[in-house]
């Protein structure tokens, strides 16, 4: 039972891996971000990507999710837990909280967000987004750490990658959204057609300008808390990954495309049916021959 970590801002490698190996993959959609390192945490085994690449190379706009989630799904992940740093849209969320992702709004619009297209067409539901029974176990680490944190939250994913305006962040909060971000939108569907769990991780590092009274966002005040979020993050990721990977997968996530593709089978053309074997082989197997 592999598990997935997509690491995002000032997270880019998992320190106390052992049997550390990096793995340069290909995928039909592209190159990932960067190498996925596969390594153990105690009990689990785990794959981390860094979103943006070492270095921090990506736009938000500019990071492979397609290939980045494919990857994952490829290397046998199940389940993917994704850090995040973002800035907080409510007060009682403050900078250095954790909150639980369990809403996305979307408001990206220069980036792919699906696996299908090209002569498959598959809807997925998406009414809840984040899969529940991973996001259990983490606020019960996060608890058991004292980790200031929210059990719930909405994700205003935007596209960057300047941050927003005060008129566009006092929208966003009278939409109900508590933090605001660049890049889980996409991760959390292509994670869901992969029919994989996926639970954010959002780390507030700062008030977005909305609050009264703040000077606009600027990258150095958010420096030092994002580092002290990095700490959290790998203590959380530390207790929990083992429990996840002592526990079986039950949840709806893993047969996320029951029902969803719309093509019939005959109708998807060879090389879009090759490019999406892995995710949809097991739905287009012709059912088995009358016993003669
Ligand atoms: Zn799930």
């Amino acid at each position: 039972m592999r598990i997935g970590v997509i690491g995002g801002s000032g997270l880019y490698e998992l320190e106390g891996f052992t049997e550390r190996q990096e793995l340069r993959v290909a995928t039909p959609f592209g190159a990932p971000s960067d190498a996925v390192v596969r390594g153990r945490l105690g009990e689990a085994e785990v794959l981390f990507l860094a979103r943006h690449g070492r270095g921090h190379r990506l736009l938000p706009t500019e990071v492979p999710y397609r290939a980045n989630i494919y990857a994952l799904k490829q290397l046998g992940a199940e389940r993917v837990v994704a850090i995040s740093a973002v800035g907080s849209l409510r007060e009682h969320i403050a900078p250095g909280h954790l909150v639980f992702i369990d809403q996305f709004i979307d408001r990206t619009f220069a980036r792919p967000s699906t696996f299908f297209g090209e002569g498959c067409v598959a809807h997925v539901s998406f009414a809840d987004p984040t899969c529940a029974a991973l996001r259990e176990v983490l606020v019960g680490a996060a608890a058991e750490l004292g980790l200031a944190h929210h059990p719930r939250g909405t994700y205003l994913c935007m596209e960057g990658p300047q941050f927003s305006t005060r008129a566009e962040s006092a929208l966003y909060r009278s939409w109900n959204a508590d933090v605001i971000g660049m890049t889980n939108l996409q991760e959390a569907k292509l994670a869901r057609e992969a029919e994989l769990c996926y639970q954010t991780v959002a780390l507030a590092t700062d008030y977005d300008c909305w609050y009264e009274g703040e000077q606009e966002v600027s990258a150095e005040a958010v420096v030092q808390t994002l580092r002290d979020n990095i700490d959290r993050a790998r203590r959380l990721l530390a207790v929990a990954l083992p429990r996840l990977a002592a526990r079986p997968r039950t949840c709806g996530c893993r047969e996320a495309l029951r029902g969803a593709i719309m093509t019939a089978p005959e109708h998807i053309p060879a090389p879009t049916r090759e490019r999406l074997q892995l995710l949809i082989g097991r739905y287009l197997e012709p059912p088995a021959a009358e016993p003669r």
